[in-house]
């Protein structure tokens, strides 16, 4: 399994460490002009622009969110596009202002302060191989620690699939049930084609390699949805004969190895799509999606999805491979 299929964070608001003293206020036609000084400084202040219709689409008042639901009572389209205040006032901790279409509104300072940060992930990652993959140590939960304190375990594994990308427990009975109730402890199960919960052996009972004895490459599964699997648990409940060992990778850590390394590589992959597909008795699932793709607000690297056997058996050739450099700096041809 392969880490970066879905991205589970949310995402958080960065906190300036400026302690701003003041702020002030100045009216244009579409927007406030946000002024945030520092003692009694008159210039070289910094400043935003506060669009009227996004601060009115952000009144927080018991008629425009509902105090049950917390989304919006009313529909965007309610509010006039060119809506603009008709008074405001600032206060010591809020800004009023009543506006033009008659509603009446109250922001708090310390929100106004905050709403144009920069987004950022405050997300712990430790990137591994072969060599540095023997020094993790917190990922592991027991059966009995789950049954002594649920939530620690909850966290703990939440935790470990965060940081690493995987997470192991153990001491579960070697039962299609057992797994599963340690499964539905943290997660609910999705359904698939193959069933929520099901079992993988050398049969062909489906077309997919993983039904036979071959090797699987490194992969991503279900790269033929849009919406991928985020998560996807093992336990091997019988075990006869030799191999079949477990092959873990470090996705994200292999991607920017790939950046660090060969940049002009890395753009292809996050340029170009590929055709994911999968055909089998009563399904047929395809996808068009990158292999590395970046979040759209942070630009951090956000989802790996590639499985080679999964790629669409098309018969035509790439054209126009964009980001593709088919020489290395050392005038090799290179497979891209
Ligand atoms: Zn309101």
């Amino acid at each position: 399994m392969i880490r970066g299929t879905k991205e589970l964070l949310k995402l958080t608001i960065f906190h300036t460490e400026i302690e701003l003293r003041r702020l002030s206020l100045k009216p244009f036609h579409d927007h406030f002009k946000i002024i945030f000084t520092h003692g009694n400084e008159e210039n070289g202040n910094p400043s935003q622009m506060l669009y009227y219709f996004w601060l009115r689409d952000h009144c927080r008042c018991g008629e425009c969110i509902n105090s049950r639901t917390f989304q919006k009572s009313y529909h965007i389209l309610d509010i006039p596009l060119n809506v603009k205040p008709i008074q405001y006032h600032l206060e010591e901790k809020q800004l009023s202002v009543i506006w033009d279409d008659g509603h009446s509104s109250e922001f708090s300072l310390e929100w106004l302060k905050n709403v144009h940060q920069p987004i950022v992930r405050q997300r712990e990652y430790f990137f591994w191989n072969k060599d540095t993959g023997s020094d993790i140590v917190d990922n592991s939960i027991s059966l009995d620690e789950i049954k002594k304190n649920k939530t620690k375990c909850q966290i703990k594994l939440l935790k470990s699939l965060l940081k690493y990308g995987f997470a192991f427990i153990a001491g579960i009975e070697p039962t299609l049930n057992a797994t599963e109730n340690a499964i539905t402890t943290f997660f609910p199960v999705n359904k698939t084609h193959f069933g929520d919960m099901w079992q993988v052996t050398n049969n062909y009972l489906h077309n997919d390699t993983a039904y036979t004895d071959s090797f699987l490459a490194p992969h991503t599964d279900n790269t033929y949805w849009t919406e991928a699997a985020g998560l996807i648990a093992f336990h091997m409940l019988s075990y006869e004969g030799t191999g079949g060992n477990t092959l873990l990778v470090d996705g994200f850590n292999a991607a920017t190895n790939l950046k660090n390394n060969r940049p002009e590589l890395y753009d292809t992959l996050t340029k170009n799509v590929i055709e994911w597909e999968y055909v089998d008795e009563g399904v047929h699932y395809s996808n068009i999606d990158h292999i590395i793709k970046h979040h759209p607000l942070t630009k951090d690297l956000w989802q790996i999805r590639v499985y080679d056997y999964h790629m669409r058996d098309t018969e035509r050739a790439p054209q126009n491979v964009e980001g593709a450099s088919h020489k290395d700096n050392k005038g090799r041809n290179n497979r891209v």
